[in-house]
């Protein structure tokens, strides 16, 4: 510890010396690491309840006790958490250390016993019988176990709150403000977007600066890094948006509790860019248009730094905008600031020769004028917020759109104004498909439903908007059986691989699965079992110490591992073996004094999610010459 303070203190000084006296500072792993993921972050279905640390891609750095206290609990997965404790100090807070290598010398000799005992590789124990712990002891070793690269994730939780561990005298390394990326401005059905160059020359666009009626609603882009290069975007403590006269809204993230944590698909808007970084903000306070008025943005990140921006309400602001769709979006539909949009911009695409026309009941749409509707004429040809056109012409249930010869249909529905649940049953392609969607919260624009079939994959499946709705229950979609002929898989939004559903059902006539999140699916029949690669040897750190590891590649597709008890290995003589899951990479790993010697075998049984199984016979190489 005190060979690290030496290195770092200047660091240590400029990141933190505004709040607390730098030497009073609790340092989690004994050096001061940087923030690479902040309190209160989106993580989808819910926040990111505490910080990460980077540990610089290592293992095996001491987690340090930051009060007197006990741990009150301790598991083993090779998923979420991965290994971690739950400490609790003399206030009675509990601080949560995840993703370990192992377990400080009692820990780790009573997890080893209990999994010999019960014969699992996943284990929780709680009120653990081992000696407490002063400050400053080590409690357990940083790892990668879990999801991620190794870095240490802290959270400090009271009662049913989970608090800021930076605010709480945790030294958080931040050494950059936080930057704001773009503005989006709602007025009605419309959105308009200012762009990271508009905002600095001090110009924010307004879908339309003559109407008067329509109060204005605000959303702000924002990442914040912690240090060059930008690698881990992170969210921030606090927006505030005022006039010159008045405050319009604030959004202050100190404290979150479990109960609320869906609480994020309100201030926090589903965007799938270009694999550009940051949050948009959503500021739901309205304002009311006034011409010349001054407004001022201000962010504020978790360790206090601020960025500001001041601007006034403008026509046309003349910089670049975000890009409203990613390459894993398609143009023609896509979700963005948490809407459905259709992108009747594609109509002036010469390579792609989109058409789009629209349909209510099976009939043409017609316009005022008794013509056949063309769409791109009508909105101008541009990316146009499905809510939108709903309002405008209401019997619409179907988009047609024609590329290159061939015609593809999306079905669409709106949701009536004042609904707290809708539930939608549509028809593609003479097959069933049905949505119900629980605990939907008011927005001030009309909200609307998609689903289209997924063209370009090689498995059959079906995509629907908008993704990030405002709904705090729950969305059940069912699929006829006809379709859905295989089990359920949810397509990863930045993976882009696909992901079996843990709960789902099936009847004579439909299969169906509730989510929390809107995601696209698919269906994928897996009969194949889990195959191993070669083993070989290397080294990992265990309970802070490096050991000689055996590791085996896994090979699965489809399902994936369902936990680490999925895995079974054995020799003759040694009934049970520890193995450990990687999840990233996937692999097995095996602590090499738990094997036999080298040239012997040993049995590994492997199961995935889907039940296949399949049992596997691995010599242990190596020799003289293994390490
Ligand atoms: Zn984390």
């Amino acid at each position: 510890m005190k060979f690290w303070k030496g290195i770092f203190w200047g660091a240590f000084v400029i990141s933190a010396g505004v709040l607390f006296a730098a030497d009073s500072l609790y340092v989690p792993f004994g050096k001061p690491g940087y923030l690479t993921s902040s309190f209160g972050e989106n993580r989808g279905t819910r926040y990111h309840a505490g910080v990460d640390y980077s540990t610089d891609m290592q293992e095996g750095f001491p987690s340090i006790a930051p009060e007197d206290g006990k741990i009150v609990q301790v598991k083993v997965s090779p998923y979420a958490y991965g290994k971690v404790i739950y400490f609790e100090d003399k206030l009675g807070r509990t601080w949560v250390f995840a993703h370990q290598s192992g377990f400080s010398k009692h820990l780790d000799s009573l997890v080893r016993a209990t999994q010999k005992k019960t014969k699992k590789n996943d284990v929780s124990i709680e009120n653990p019988r081992i000696p407490a712990f002063r400050k400053g002891d080590t409690l357990s070793y940083t790892g990668s176990s879990g999801i991620g690269n190794p870095h240490l994730h802290l959270e400090l939780r009271s009662g049913a709150h989970i608090l800021n561990p930076c605010h709480y005298g945790t030294l958080c390394g931040d050494s950059l403000d936080p930057l704001i990326l773009g503005a989006a401005v709602f007025q009605g059905e419309d959105v308009s977007i200012s762009g990271e160059e508009d905002l600095k020359s001090g110009c924010l666009e307004v879908p339309d600066i003559r109407n008067r009626e329509d109060p204005l609603r605000f959303a702000f882009k924002i990442a914040d890094y912690s240090r060059e290069p930008l690698e881990n975007p992170m969210s921030v403590r606090r927006v505030t948006l005022k006039s010159k006269s008045r405050p319009i809204g604030e959004i202050i993230k100190d404290t979150l509790n479990f109960a609320s944590m869906l609480k994020i698909r309100e201030e926090l808007l589903w965007a799938e860019e270009a694999d550009t970084a940051g949050d948009w903000h959503y500021i739901p306070n309205p304002y009311k248009l006034t011409i010349g008025d001054t407004l001022t943005f201000e962010t504020e990140d978790m360790t206090r730094r601020v960025s500001k921006r001041n601007f006034t309400l403008q026509e046309k602001c003349d910089g670049p905008k975000p890009l409203m769709y990613g390459k894993f979006q398609n143009p023609e539909m896509f979700s963005f600031l948490s809407r459905t949009w259709i992108g009747l911009h594609l109509c002036k695409d010469d390579s792609l020769k989109t058409e789009f026309s629209f349909f209510g009941k099976g009939k043409p749409i017609f316009d005022s004028e008794d013509n056949v509707l063309n769409p791109c004429e009508y909105f101008l040809a541009k990316p146009t917020p499905l809510g939108k056109i709903l309002s405008q012409f209401p019997d619409l249930d179907e988009i047609r759109l024609t590329q290159k010869g061939k015609t593809d249909t999306i079905r669409v529905a709106e949701i009536p104004a004042d609904a707290k649940e809708f539930s939608w049953e549509t028809e593609l392609n003479g097959k069933k498909i049905s949505q119900n969607v629980t605990a939907l919260e008011d927005v001030p624009w009309t909200r609307a439903l998609a689903v289209r079939k997924l063209a370009n994959d090689s498995v059959p499946a079906y995509e629907f908007h908008p993704k990030g709705l405002h709904f705090l229950g729950s969305w059940l979609v069912s699929f006829d059986t006809q379709i859905a002929n295989a089990p359920l898989y949810y397509l990863g939004e930045t993976s882009r691989r696909w992901f079996y559903f843990s709960k789902q059902n099936k009847t004579k006539r439909t299969r169906f699965t509730s989510m929390n999140e809107l995601r696209d699916i698919g269906f994928i029949q897996d009969n194949t079992a889990p195959e191993l690669g070669s083993p070989y040897l290397d080294s990992a750190v265990i309970a802070g110490k490096t050991a000689p590891v055996l590791r085996i590649p896994v090979i699965e597709k489809e399902s994936g591992i369902e936990n680490g008890n999925a895995i079974q290995a054995s020799a003759k003589g040694k009934p049970y073996i520890y193995a450990e899951y990687d999840s990233e990479p996937k692999e097995l790993v095996f602590i090499l004094s738990d094997l036999p010697e080298a040239g012997r075998k040993f049995q590994i049984r492997l199961q995935d999610e889907a039940g296949n199984a399949k049992n596997f016979e691995i010599v242990v190489p190596g020799g003289s010459s293994a390490k």
